[in-house]
């Protein structure tokens, strides 16, 4: 069963000082957060230790235990078998590295520690954001990224309420710690991705299956879009320009293919959530020598993917579901 995708609905805040909570739209934090707005109760700004953070929406339909295993969640992954069975977290390690982290009993020390982790599943929404903000980060900017439509088991135990964001940007979350012996899985709140969703940690056990299509996903780019940024970029010189001035001495130099697909990616942006234009922005930034047509294709289908969620969908319902 779907949720209703919105990447713009209202958040709730909670102030940790006077207990005030208030809906605000994305706008309004994105000022709170440059500090230009205050809690209407007490007057405190974003920089007090105990200051109003995001909150659960009391109306989440994934607060019903009842309905946690009904719903579709969504997980985004550069590994094309997500969630990789008898994954093993050495195997990409060189020699070296094994030398390095101390020999073959600390390696398999560190790789059972990776095992241990939990999972994390969320709302269409937080799976997105988690994919931008990889791709903003230089290691996985050219990465082939998959997105997943998970089913858990009917049967899985939920944990009662709700945890705090267990770990900053759902890193390093070990699964005995949230989900103890008969819980199966475990909400929390999402601070940075999606802010204000809940998310699931779980273990590999608690997945029926999955379907899967590659990032951006096929016929959801709009193709009028693509040819003209392809006209437009493949009559720009590809021929790198050193930058030039007193505040452009640091930057690499740049060509004024790259820099029209800055422009572009940046216009796309620019009618998206306030918090995902930067992220959006530096996804779609227009790698040198890149080729014009697979950029424009993937820039475009990035934007549909939040801009038009429903589009996505209908790809994902023609994919056959994988068994865990
Ligand atoms: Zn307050």
């Amino acid at each position: 069963m779907e949720r209703q995708i919105d990447f713009s609905r209202e958040r709730q805040m909670l102030c940790g000082i006077c207990g005030l909570q208030w809906a605000v739209d994305l706008d309004w934090i994105d000022r709170w957060e440059q500090a230009k707005e205050t809690c209407a109760g007490c007057g405190t700004t974003c920089e007090h230790e105990d200051a109003p953070r995001v909150t659960v929406d009391q109306g989440d339909p994934a607060l019903d235990d009842a309905e946690v295993a009904r719903f579709s969640w969504y997980h985004t992954s550069t590994q094309p078998d997500w969630p990789t069975q008898d994954f093993d977290p050495a195997a990409v390690l060189t020699p070296a590295t094994r030398m390095m982290m101390g020999g073959d009993q600390r390696v398999a020390a560190w790789a059972a520690r990776q095992r241990a982790k939990a999972l994390h599943v969320g709302t269409f929404e937080a799976a997105v954001h988690n994919m931008l903000r990889r791709m903003r980060d230089q290691a996985d900017h050219d990465s082939q990224f998959y997105l997943y439509r998970v089913r858990l088991k009917p049967s899985v135990v939920v944990r009662e309420g709700w945890l705090i964001d267990p770990s900053n940007f759902v890193g390093d979350v070990v699964l005995d710690e949230v989900c103890p012996t008969g819980i199966d899985v475990a909400r929390y709140l999402n601070y940075h991705e999606d802010p204000g969703g809940l998310s699931l940690a779980l273990g590999r056990e608690a997945i029926a299956c999955v379907q899967q299509v590659p990032v951006p996903p096929p016929n959801t780019w709009d193709e009028t879009w693509v040819r003209g940024a392809v006209t437009a970029l493949d009559s720009s010189s590809g021929a790198l320009v050193p930058a030039t001035g007193q505040l452009n001495r640091f930057m690499r130099p740049s060509s004024p293919r790259a820099a029209l697909g800055h422009e572009l990616g940046a216009a796309l942006a620019g009618r998206l959530p306030i918090n995902l234009r930067d992220q959006f922005t530096s996804a779609a930034a227009f790698s040198e020598g890149e080729a014009s047509a697979k950029w424009a294709r993937r820039t475009s289908g990035l934007y549909a993917m939040i801009a038009d969620p429903a589009c996505v969908l209908t790809e994902l319902d023609g994919k056959e579901y994988r068994d865990v």
